[in-house]
């Protein structure tokens, strides 16, 4: 837990959230502006800034977070049509919060390459 860290709130729940998916290691919850139909961010509850700060030890709580992932997405049912799922990473990507998330965004179709 990092005191000043929004996501750690929501993660010990001093911060509400619409909250999607829990359990021990992860919290899914829907982002407060949505850019698609579907739009939820996915945390590990453990806090980590950002993708440049994994190590080998994160792999498999980071593995795992992405099966549980697509079975949201296969649970809201957009998996079939398809989805995006994305980590911004520090200031050229947009990161504007602090703790390791993993946004999934369906419902409608995306556009590559990204803006
Ligand atoms: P980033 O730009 O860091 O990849 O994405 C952060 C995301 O968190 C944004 O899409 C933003 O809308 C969402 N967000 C920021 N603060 C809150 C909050 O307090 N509650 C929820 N549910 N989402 C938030
Ligand atoms: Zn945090």
């Amino acid at each position: 837990m990092k005191d000043d860290c929004i996501f750690c709130k929501i993660a010990n729940k001093e911060i509400k959230a619409d909250i999607v998916f829990e359990d021990e290691e992860t919290l899914g919850f829907k982002d407060i502006k949505p850019q698609a139909p579907v739009h939820f961010v996915f945390i590990p509850k453990k806090h980590i800034d950002t993708l440049n700060d994994i190590s080998p030890e994160d792999a498999a709580l980071l593995a795992r977070m992405l099966v549980k992932i697509k079975d949201i997405a296969t649970e809201k049912k957009i998996a079939e049509d398809g989805y995006r799922v994305i980590i911004n990473c520090n200031r050229n990507a947009g990161q504007e919060v602090f703790h390791l998330h993993f946004h999934l965004l369906g419902g409608r179709s995306f556009s590559w390459p990204p803006g």
